[in-house]
């Protein structure tokens, strides 16, 4: 006899991640969310949410898209495969290990992959391999899961927030409600997600907008760290969260030498030259890799405190955590001015660019650290419009270029956690490594090709510069960017950290 499997099925989930790809709508993609969510059995919460983001509940699990890809398998024409069976199945293949480790999980995955049908298989792979990169959904999931348990939003964007993790936020939301999200503390250890800065159009502008009750800080063109110490063990994370204690020995070093017992912290780091200048992003950057290059030395510059010496900061006033910051490690703060008046503020913003830094940050002393948030209480101040946008695709060059992918296809990211938004196309900044650098490395991330243009996966994110925006019905967002051009990549960013369609329309004259 036929028995219906029991359980959510896993085709379930993979429509709910196609309808809610399907539609630009926030209101949509929210409801559909939280339509799985409640139908879902307490153990499922869990593995459910992390598909939907496109990560595994037990994490990066190292199967290479080679391993699996070449799996033959007939689809299935019915679904049957529940989502507890999946789960089951990829904590046994993540078991695995040792000799042979390799056949012994295709053989585990082949005999999932016969009971899938076409579209299951398809989001299985992508799911496995991590190339199912749905981080620009986080801010529909949080509201989703507060919809699906009926609670309200806030503490849950304070949960995820916290803890980082949308799973574990979920299952506290639906077993323990408002008290369980709310039991999310500050964990020396476990890194929180980044305070964010809006643009400024101008320093008078962020000054006025904060009242003059502000920080103005050099912003450094380095790359954000987030130093936790707890007793002798520290730990350093970047802007994604990822741990590099390993490979950045003098900030752990210098770290455990400060006169506190536990603390947190948030900062820039930079390689230097000889003379004290900035050294180029890239360089600071190829510290963070495995194979870092050690020769060159990292120095931490740190602009918050939000934790020290068991005392919580998150919701004090900035002016108190810079305090706390000045207590413990006075040598190692970011070149700051507490409450300059308009002409000091204007000279240290000088005094920044002449030092060969990006601008200034012009924070407000009684805001708290809005984990995770871009908002208005810390404004960054550029001489140039820069934005994070995404790589859609490359156009073989001509000419010079020819044989080289070269032209690139931009894009803004949709902030409901859509497709990206094409807002237009460069090649102008490309020097002759980076066209031979995109060339080699552009079909790892292809999606499709045609003649002309390689079109990728929207993994790379490159920092642009820009005269300014205008109204166009060229591309399907209605902007395009004006004389833009390449700054460099930002292989610190990933598609969910990218500049959204709204603020390339903040761009837009008047
Ligand atoms: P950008 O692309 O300009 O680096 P971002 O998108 O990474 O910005 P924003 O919030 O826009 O992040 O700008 C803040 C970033 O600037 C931080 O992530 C940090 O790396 C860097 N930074 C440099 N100096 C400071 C500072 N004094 N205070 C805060 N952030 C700073």
């Amino acid at each position: 006899m036929f028995r219906l499997p029991s359980g959510v099925l896993f085709s379930q989930i993979v429509a709910t991640s196609r309808d809610v790809g399907a539609t630009r709508s926030r209101k949509v993609k929210v409801g559909a969310l939280s339509e799985v969510l409640t139908q879902l059995e307490p153990a499922e919460v869990e593995p459910v949410v992390a598909w939907l983001s496109g990560e595994l509940r037990q994490g990066r699990i190292g199967i290479g898209w080679r391993t699996i890809a070449d799996i033959p398998a007939t689809p299935a024409d019915v679904p049957s495969v529940t989502v507890s069976e999946l789960d089951g199945t990829v904590t046994a293949v993540a078991g695995i290990s040792g000799s042979g480790s390799a056949a012994r999980r295709r053989e585990l995955l082949a005999d999932l992959f016969a009971r899938t049908t076409a579209d299951e298989r398809d989001f299985l792979l992508r799911l496995l391999t991590g190339d199912l990169r749905q981080g620009a959904l986080e801010g529909v999931m949080t509201d989703a899961i507060a919809a699906a348990a009926d609670l309200p939003v806030e503490p849950v964007r304070r949960a995820f927030m916290l803890s980082g993790r949308l799973p574990a936020t979920a299952v506290a939301a639906f077993d323990g409600g408002v008290d369980a999200l709310t039991a999310f503390r500050l964990e020396v250890g476990r890194p929180v997600r980044p305070m964010l800065a809006s643009p400024a159009e101008s320093l008078t502008d962020a000054w006025t907008e904060l009242g003059g009750d502000v920080s103005v800080e050099y912003k450094l063109d380095g790359a954000r760290i987030q130093v936790h110490r707890n007793g002798d063990e520290v730990r350093i994370f970047t802007r994604t969260l990822r741990e590099i204690t390993g490979s950045v020995p003098e900030l752990v070093e210098l770290v455990a030498g400060l006169p506190c017992t536990s603390a947190v912290f948030d900062g820039e780091t930079l390689a230097l030259t000889d003379s004290g200048r900035p050294r180029p992003f890239q360089e600071t950057m190829s510290r963070f890799g495995a194979e870092s290059a050690r020769d060159l030395l990292l120095h931490p510059y740190f602009f918050d405190c939000l934790h020290l010496d068991g005392v919580d900061l998150l919701d004090a006033p900035l002016e108190q955590r810079l305090e706390a910051l000045e207590r413990v490690a006075p040598q190692h703060r970011i070149p700051g001015l507490i409450r300059p008046d308009s002409d000091g503020a204007a000279t240290h913003f000088d005094d920044a660019l002449a030092a060969g830094h990006e601008g200034v940050m012009v924070k407000s002393l009684t805001a708290p650290y809005a984990a995770g948030r871009r908002g208005r209480a810390w404004q960054k101040v550029k001489p140039e419009h820069t934005l994070d946008l995404v790589v859609l695709g490359a156009e073989w060059g001509y000419g010079r270029r020819t044989g080289y992918l070269s032209n690139l296809h931009l894009g803004a990211r949709d902030p409901d956690g859509g497709e990206p938004i094409m807002v237009g196309k460069t090649f102008k900044g490309l020097t002759d490594a980076l066209l031979q650098w995109q060339t080699d490395e552009f079909p790892r991330h292809e999606r499709s090709r045609d003649d002309h243009t390689v079109y990728l996966h929207p993994d790379l994110v490159v920092e642009i510069e820009l005269d300014g925006v205008q109204v166009s019905t060229r591309y399907p967002g209605g902007l395009a960017l004006r004389f833009a051009r390449v700054l460099r990549y930002r292989p610190d960013k990933t598609a969910a950290d990218a500049d959204t369609i709204d603020a390339v329309r903040a761009l837009l004259p008047g």
